[in-house]
């Protein structure tokens, strides 16, 4: 068998049959670069779907200052050092005020997980309001806010302590358009929801937890004050207000560091994870002195590895990078020019329904016909495919699976937008 075949066969030899694996792609990937990868053969692709890299694969920076704290000392954070205060204050600083409180944990399910327990301990309440099709994480509590997984195949349903609302899909759902008036539209779903955990429980939410950009849900941009209505709403009926920023944080928008602020709303909490460690586990929960305190309530609070000085000193070179390079700016202006070229490919495609996005967190909906919105979801597959042939790798998200979700590493420019273009361009024409 070739290579990654070979993998495919020790993979189902030792490792459980529901680890997911990207079949899309198939490659054994072997280096990566900036915005590429490479695989056995030495062959590139850009990689247009890992929002993990954030600064771009093994940047210099990041590695030598992984390597240089790890020559030095890692410990877990109930030493004192230096580390983990350094990068905290400076992180911190990227939020608004009272945002000013972190935890260090590991991973994005971690974070989620941390954030409810802080909910239901301030609130005393335990119901919680989600939004449909979201995806906050693979860990107890966070699978039950996640309809993308428990409504899904091998999925239990949705728990009695949770409640979804509406997506608010300014495409697909019943409510078109960015406008405000369409946001305190689908905000009218969370209002809803609270009353019917009020009507069970005799009192409102512990939380209400949604991203400010849908990732799962197919990279569905909010109406404008959807998040800020919402948000109004929760806390008037005494619940807090978590906004996960694992995957539309740390510059990726282009217009502002964090995702909620163009939504208008602080949160009460907000949960960061993939980006802010380039690959190496790192995940954080922000949020209120007040809060805080009022969680802590006696109780210790221990993650062995969260907030470990390696990961510290990964962290702090994270924000360096963004900051010396200039990211956030070339996201804004990188993903402008994609969406151009994007937009130029809806005039001759009539398969491209819908192409959205902001800074390098774009979408292009697949769908037969532009009335009825019918999801081209084997086109979707067809298109990924055909592209990673062409040495673009890409994915497809959302209810339908037939929407192309690119959130390259920031290291993507626009040379590679040239490509992803021409090779999207390619994909649609090609016979099949
Ligand atoms: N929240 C969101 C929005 C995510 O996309 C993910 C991961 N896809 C998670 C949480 C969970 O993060 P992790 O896989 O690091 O646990």
């Amino acid at each position: 068998p070739n290579p990654p075949a070979l993998l495919l066969q020790r993979r189902a030899q030792v490792l459980s049959p529901s680890l997911s694996i990207s079949y899309a792609h198939k490659l054994k990937i072997v280096r990566g670069q900036g915005a590429y990868l490479y695989d056995h053969t030495g062959r590139a692709y850009i990689d247009g779907v890992n929002n993990i890299c954030h600064v771009g694969h093994s940047h210099p920076h990041v590695v030598a200052a992984l390597a240089k704290q790890a020559a030095q000392l890692n410990t877990n954070t109930r030493y004192l050092h230096e580390t983990i205060l350094d990068y905290t204050e400076r992180l911190t600083r990227t939020f608004p005020e009272p945002l000013r409180v972190a935890f260090l944990v590991c991973s994005g399910s971690e974070a989620n997980e941390l954030a409810l327990r802080i909910a239901r301990t301030v609130t005393g309440r335990q119901h919680t309001i989600t939004l449909d099709w979201a995806y906050h994480g693979n860990t107890n509590a966070a699978i039950d806010v996640s309809p993308y997984k428990f409504n899904r195949k091998g999925g239990r349903g949705k728990p009695a302590h949770v409640q979804i609302a509406t997506l608010p899909d300014p495409y697909r759902g019943s409510f078109k358009g960015t406008s405000a008036a369409t946001g305190v539209a689908y905000a009218q779903s969370v209002a809803e929801q609270i009353a019917v955990i009020r009507a069970t429980t005799g009192q409102g939410p512990a939380a209400f937890i949604a991203e400010a950009i849908s990732g799962c849900g197919g990279q569905v941009f909010f109406p404008d004050a959807y998040l800020s209505t919402s948000a109004a709403l929760v806390r008037k009926a005494g619940g807090l207000v978590i906004v996960d920023e694992v995957q539309t944080g740390f510059g990726r928008i282009g217009e502002q560091f964090w995702a909620h602020g163009p939504q208008g709303v602080i949160p009460d909490i907000v949960t960061l994870g993939k980006p802010i460690g380039n690959g190496h586990p790192m995940a954080a929960v922000i949020t209120t002195a007040e809060i805080a305190r009022a969680f802590a309530n006696g109780m210790e609070f221990f993650s062995s590895f969260g907030g470990n000085p390696v990961s510290c000193a990964v962290g702090m070179a994270v924000l360096d990078v963004i900051e010396q390079e200039g990211l956030q700016h070339h996201a804004l202006t990188t993903g402008e020019y994609l969406k151009r070229g994007l937009l130029a490919l809806a005039d001759r495609h009539a398969l491209i329904g819908d192409v959205r996005g902001q800074g390098l967190f774009v979408g292009v909906e697949l769908v037969q016909d532009r009335e009825t919105l019918t999801p081209a979801t084997e086109a979707a597959t067809r298109v990924v495919n055909h592209m990673r042939e062409h040495g673009v790798l890409l994915s497809t998200d959302g209810p339908f699976d037939n929407v192309l979700k690119i959130k390259p590493p920031l290291a993507f420019g626009r040379l590679e937008a040239d490509v992803m273009i021409d090779a999207l361009d390619r994909a649609l024409t090609a016979p099949h």
